[in-house]
């Protein structure tokens, strides 16, 4: 097993990262993760984009081109002989004595690894139940913070209430998942927040919303208040990780029962379909 540290890939027994990294201290860095499909990475361009605009959102520039990033993780990929799995690649401020002050001197630290595949449940086919709870995260969810507590504590609250994801709401608007994106399908209209401050705008959630576009679909990015979930026809999760994951119910501050619905499945197919477009691109 190999890792990705800076811009070498070296083996796992090799590396050794700082306890005086910012990363470790104040959680001071940011990250992404990278779905590899059939031995080809799956929108990688968007995930890098993100990755540099989240590093320019918490003032930190990056030592590498995003081509230089992109080559490195192909020659990574190919290493580690990775046909499907995800690739998580994180970029903390670096070492320095502690202090809550940077001082721009600092110099990040990437560290790239493989995430195998989870295995199947049967979860895209029968749904998940999602715990609906308040959102007591930060207000620039929009960057993807290895700062993730908020979202821990929120995953675990779920977990303990048999659900398998958390949905997060703050006084007006249901945000999003704590690993994930929400939609909501209405009269046939998809339903999700709009991608400001309040969540992370996701790649997927972004490829359903163009899936939502070419099927012809209307898509309402607007704010909705957590009561409207309880008479959604049906609701969907996404990431990287879990694709298009359908929700049988919410529980917690709102309860609900929903069924896995027509549009739910056809957007899932889509998105299977272009999954299997770009591998043969
Ligand atoms: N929202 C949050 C809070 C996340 O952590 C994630 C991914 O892990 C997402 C949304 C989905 O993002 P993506 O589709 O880019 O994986």
């Amino acid at each position: 097993n190999h890792l990705l540290l800076n811009d070498s890939i070296v083996p796992e027994s090799d590396v050794a990262i700082s306890y005086k990294d910012r990363g470790y201290h104040f959680g001071d860095g940011v990250y992404e993760v990278v779905r590899v499909y059939e031995g080809a990475f799956f929108t990688l361009d968007p995930h890098i984009d993100r990755l540099y605009e989240s590093a320019n959102q918490i003032d930190m520039s990056l030592p590498f081109s995003k081509e230089h990033l992109k080559a490195n993780l192909e020659a990574y990929k190919t290493k580690e002989q990775l046909e499907n799995g995800s690739i998580y690649l994180q970029i903390t401020r670096g070492e320095a004595e502690r202090n809550h002050l940077y001082t721009r001197e600092e110099e990040p630290v990437l560290l790239g690894f493989v995430l195998p595949d989870r295995p199947p449940t049967d979860a895209s086919t029968v749904g998940i139940a999602a715990y609906v709870t308040a959102d007591v995260r930060w207000l620039r969810c929009d960057i993807k913070s290895i700062n993730l507590l908020g979202n821990v504590m929120a995953k675990r609250k779920a977990t303990d209430h048999d659900c398998g994801e958390a949905i997060l709401y703050r006084e007006t608007a249901v945000t999003e998942g704590s690993t994930s994106n929400l939609f909501l399908v209405n009269n046939g209209t998809l339903y999700t927040h709009p991608a400001d401050n309040y969540i992370l705008n996701g790649i997927t959630r972004r490829e359903v919303i163009a899936l939502a576009h070419e099927l012809g679909i209307d898509v309402v990015e607007e704010p909705f208040p957590k009561e409207v979930l309880a008479h959604a026809e049906e609701a969907f999760i996404t990431s990287t990780s879990i694709e298009i994951t359908p929700v049988h119910s919410f529980k917690g501050d709102v309860e609900a029962t929903l069924k896995v619905g027509p549009l739910t499945k056809k957007l899932q197919q889509a998105f299977t379909e272009r999954v299997q477009k770009t591998r043969s691109a």
